[in-house]
């Protein structure tokens, strides 16, 4: 049974700043609720005041296109995401990620918002997020501020929100150039599963079509923080991305930066040999989905 709490149910971004501030660290924001309240069903978790954004509508929308890229409400749902036409021609990986997600019913109630904000490094929309650059816009009593995503993570789901805090929307910049992406979550079974491992691949080529000229590489449930692998990143620029030279040099400069850890779902050793072996073949995939156009084709 779920313990009992007080619901406040704000109308306006400034009034649930107001709340969080005033109620404190007994009160917590709720979303789509797939974490809170399962997490308060557990016993887990007791908070005495849910503040419920649910009714506040500037929080519930996706704008733009690939000129202006997208402008994602915190509220929108996985289910939203994945069902956008601008997600799925412009930014497939981000609809590879979030389709990932859980069940449709989970999809249909829990938030891209949510997902970030719960910062668990096995999140299956961080990943795509942080190769698209996304930035996040927060809102607390002293006004507007913009996050990188990158930046977003203080510790193992733990985020830099202050108290009075909540976050507003999700940007992601217009991608540019010949470009492919892949995300890939590999867990024991198909459906309705924590990823054991997520990698996400976004990569640009010059006009020679092999050649790379951007590349970004994020890892989940690879280190206590969703993180892009910077130095293995650094080593792909202007490398041939069908040389399988590279791809499994790749593979092996990726454990210098991941630091995966052991759990009841697998041991620390298990999920590198993961990464070794992934993250070359993840590469590719992003490689030759810069000429068919789309991130999720195999
Ligand atoms: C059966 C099941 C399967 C799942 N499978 C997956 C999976 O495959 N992959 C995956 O990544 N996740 C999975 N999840 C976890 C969960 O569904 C997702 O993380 C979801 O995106 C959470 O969104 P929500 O809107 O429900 O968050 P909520 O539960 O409402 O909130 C989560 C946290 O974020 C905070 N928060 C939410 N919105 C804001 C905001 N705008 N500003 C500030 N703080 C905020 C809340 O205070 C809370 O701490 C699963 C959950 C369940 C129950």
């Amino acid at each position: 049974m779920i313990p009992e709490f007080k619901l406040y149910l704000p109308e306006s971004v400034e009034e649930a700043c107001k709340l969080r501030s005033e109620l404190g660290p007994a009160a917590e924001i709720v979303a789509g609720g797939t974490d809170v309240y399962v997490k308060m069903h557990k016993g887990e978790h007791r908070p005495k005041f849910i503040i419920d954004i649910k009714n506040i509508p500037e929080l519930k929308d996706i704008k733009g296109d690939e000129k202006t890229g997208l402008d994602i409400g915190s509220m929108v749902t996985h289910h939203e995401v994945e069902t956008s036409d601008v997600v799925l021609k412009h930014y497939p990986v981000l609809f590879e990620g979030v389709n990932t997600i859980g069940s449709l019913q989970i999809r249909n109630r829990g938030t891209l918002g949510g997902n970030i904000c719960t910062a668990a490094p096995s999140a299956d929309g961080i990943g795509p997020l942080l190769v698209l650059n996304a930035i996040c816009v927060v809102q607390g009593l002293k006004g507007m501020r913009t996050i990188p995503l990158e930046d977003f993570f203080s510790g193992p789901k733990q985020t830099v929100l202050k108290k009075d805090d909540v976050l507003v929307r999700i940007l992601v910049p217009p991608v540019t150039g010949e470009n492919g992406s892949a995300y890939y979550k590999y867990g024991r079974r198909k459906a309705m599963e924590i990823a054991l491992m997520g990698i996400t691949v976004y990569v640009e080529v010059n006009a020679d079509g092999k050649s790379c000229s951007d590349a970004r590489l994020a890892l989940a449930t690879s280190a206590p923080i969703p993180i892009r692998a910077k130095m293995t990143e650094a080593y792909l620029k202007g490398k041939d991305l069908s040389d399988p030279v590279v791809l499994k040099a790749a593979g092996k400069l990726v454990l210098e930066e991941a630091k995966p850890r052991s759990s009841w779902r697998s041991s620390a050793e298990f999920r590198r040999n993961l990464l070794r072996n992934l993250v070359p073949k993840i590469i590719h995939r992003a490689y030759r989905n810069v000429s068919s156009g789309v991130g999720y084709a195999e």
